[in-house]
């Protein structure tokens, strides 16, 4: 609710309810108890919101089933609450540059149902879009719930309000591209546009990570560099969405030009080219590293083998953390976050990068009251972007922007 306008009862309850529905939809089946104590509201307003809830089929109520003796010795059993397997649903779409995903997902970020497309290659615009509404159409014939909306998620740059995808780099020369209207066209149901690393940060906030978290930043670090930004809990989407751009943020001013315009974009110097480089130049010095045995090296390849602690893996991903940790630093000193979470395929469990970022941006940073910051990886992994085309139309809807 904006807070220069009058709120008459009716946008109070409204807010109410969404606030009930929110805590359902994000927290671990709460009992009613639990929700009024959180919302501080008397149980019988909480008891009759809930209940307007259950009758629009958006919530229901079932036994809580224990997870141990202890909790089934401590008396009577509690009715919780969670999303309604009968409450609508969104169609959530990314699209990377080497495969799309559909799914379907419901309030609580759960996903009912999925299909991947992977491609080496792309003709043209048209054949994405065949391919998205082909899966859409797959999708929609497989489930019995209502598909209310369409959230998007696509490598940058877009833009947010116009629903456009711009140019992203290395994308088969797709640029331009109208998609929201030409979903919401084919499909007549309202569809929104957000830049991958922007849904993975909500992704954390709701379903993740982060949902205590006021202000924090999600680094997505595979191919390319994006960030989003949390602040106050809002994403900061900027004026077109276009914001946490980090990997086109300078490191050096003296550096090449890069396709944005800018001059030595962090970009060009943390990508898998300059790792696979590097190994090349080092292997007389490690020969006994297992990343010599494989013919071109990814990315899980190299994280994997630096969190088994490989020298030369090692070595690498620390350079790359080093080119990060220059750009990110600027970016703290504005932002004041207190939190960095990094969405990246982590084939193991280490947490090379984690430690890495954290010891390099941490020494430049002198934070009032806290001398640290927190560098963790994703709930989600690298799936946060794909996560967060739900949670983006989520949000809208638990705001009141987006209506059931
Ligand atoms: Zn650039």
């Amino acid at each position: 609710m904006s807070s220069n306008k009058g709120n008459n009862n009716q946008d109070i309850k409204r807010h109410n309810k969404l606030l009930i529905l929110k805590m359902i939809a994000t927290g671990h089946k709460l009992s009613r108890v639990e929700i009024a104590h959180k919302i501080g509201l008397t149980k019988m307003a909480v008891g009759n919101l809930i209940s307007e809830l259950i009758e629009e089929n958006l919530i229901s109520e079932t036994e809580y089933v224990p997870h141990s003796e202890s909790e089934t010795k401590n008396g009577r059993k509690p009715v919780v609450l969670s999303i309604s397997d009968q409450s609508p649903c969104t169609l959530g779409i990314l699209i990377k540059r080497e495969l799309c995903q559909l799914i379907i997902g419901d309030l609580s970020g759960a996903i009912l149902d999925s299909i991947t497309y992977t491609y080496e290659s792309l003709n043209n615009a048209s054949e994405l879009l065949d391919l998205l509404y082909q899966g859409y159409l797959q999708l929609q014939r497989q489930t019995r719930r209502k598909i209310i909306y369409i959230g998007i998620s696509s490598v940058g740059p877009i833009n947010m309000q116009e629903g456009v995808i711009l140019n992203p780099p290395f994308f088969y020369g797709i640029h331009d591209l109208e998609i929201t209207s030409y979903f919401e066209e084919k499909t007549g149901l309202p569809t929104y546009l957000i830049n991958d690393a922007n849904a993975g940060a909500l992704a954390e906030k709701l379903y993740g990570m982060m949902r205590n978290d006021r202000n924090y930043l999600y680094l997505h670090i595979m191919n390319g560099i994006g960030a989003g930004i949390i602040i106050n809990d809002v994403l900061y989407e900027g004026n077109t969405g276009q914001s946490g751009e980090i990997g086109h943020c300078s490191i050096n001013f003296a550096g090449p030009e890069c396709d944005c315009g800018n001059h030595g974009c962090l970009e060009l110097y943390a990508n898998i080219r300059v790792m696979r480089n590097e190994i090349y130049e080092h292997r007389t010095l490690f020969p006994e590293s297992p990343l010599l045995n494989i013919r071109k090296p990814n990315w899980e390849d190299i994280i994997k083998e630096a969190n088994n602690k490989d020298t030369l893996a090692m070595m690498v991903m620390s350079n790359y953390c080093s080119y990060i940790s220059y750009a990110l630093i600027n970016i703290l000193k504005i932002l004041n976050v207190s939190a960095i979470v990094t969405g990246y395929t982590n084939p193991g469990s280490g947490n090379f990068i984690e430690q890495c970022l954290q010891s390099k941006i941490s020494h430049a940073l002198h934070y009032e009251g806290s001398d640290n910051i927190t560098v963790i990886h994703s709930f989600f992994d690298d799936n946060a972007p794909l996560i967060g085309s739900i949670a983006f139309i989520n949000n809208k809807i638990f705001n009141g922007e987006l209506s059931l």
